[in-house]
């Protein structure tokens, strides 16, 4: 479903992405994992157009979106959710949610059906629909980013970090999430610095060092990998 084939990225003069291939396939749920600067999220950055590669392809759904704007790429269903969570703290939860409908792809769910969805999911955002973002925990914060996102309507949705910063208990229902977003039948391109976490929530891995990709695997086999559990699993 999303196919990137051989990516060179560059800031400026300098290239971090140097001929990167991944794919994620329909309903399939991948996790990217890597040390601090190896590249995810100017992968992420790049598939979702607010970077462009000087080489290679990003195709989704057979039509190639490494050439469109972010916006058009968000319409076309492949959706970031930003580390860091990027919300307005002055705006409220409904604010935020009806923003994330501006460019949605169409078809699908109704906006009243992704709304009840949202809430479903995630029902405390229901309860704090008028408070303003910046008075939220860390971990209603991050619901309302991936909700946000989810009212762009996606097939395939990037959380970059999503459980950064969250406490235990918020983890866990950040995981629940997951699980359930996976069920719905949305792709997940997962980039987690928790990576045994990462791995429990996906079907597949990539390992990516300083702009490459160095192992692939199913996410159970990189779970019981000696590298992998050497260099991120503090085995
Ligand atoms: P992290 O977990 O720290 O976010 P990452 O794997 O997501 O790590 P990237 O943020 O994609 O890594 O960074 C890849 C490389 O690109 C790093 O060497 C980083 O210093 C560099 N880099 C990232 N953003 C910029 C930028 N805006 N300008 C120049 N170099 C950058």
């Amino acid at each position: 479903m999303l196919e990137i084939k051989d990516i060179v990225v560059r800031y400026g003069r300098r290239e971090v992405i140097h001929g990167l291939s991944l794919s994620v396939g329909e309903g399939e749920v991948v996790t990217l994992v890597g040390s601090n600067g190896a590249g995810k999220t100017t992968t992420l950055k790049s598939i979702s157009g607010l970077l462009r590669p000087v080489s290679g392809s990003i195709v989704f759904d057979g039509e190639r979106i490494d050439t469109m704007q972010p916006h058009e790429i968000i319409a076309h269903g492949v959706v970031q959710v930003p580390e860091g969570r990027l919300l307005f703290p002055e705006m409220s939860v409904t604010e935020h949610i009806e923003l994330g409908a501006i460019r949605a792809r169409e078809g699908g769910r109704s906006y009243s059906e992704r709304v009840d969805w949202i809430h479903e999911m995630f029902p405390i955002l229901l309860e704090r629909r008028d408070q303003k973002a910046g008075t939220l925990s860390g971990g209603q914060q991050q619901m309302l980013a991936i909700a946000r996102g989810l009212m762009a309507n996606p097939r395939c949705l990037m959380l970059d970090e999503p459980s950064l910063g969250l406490a235990p208990v918020m983890v866990d229902q950040l995981a629940d999430a997951i699980r359930n977003l996976h069920e719905t039948g949305i792709s997940i391109l997962l980039v987690e610095q928790r990576v045994d976490l990462a791995l429990r929530l996906a079907q597949r891995g990539y390992v990516l060092e300083t702009g490459r990709v160095v192992l692939e695997d199913r996410a159970d086999a990189l779970l019981e990998d000696p590298r992998v559990k050497a260099a991120y699993l503090g085995a």
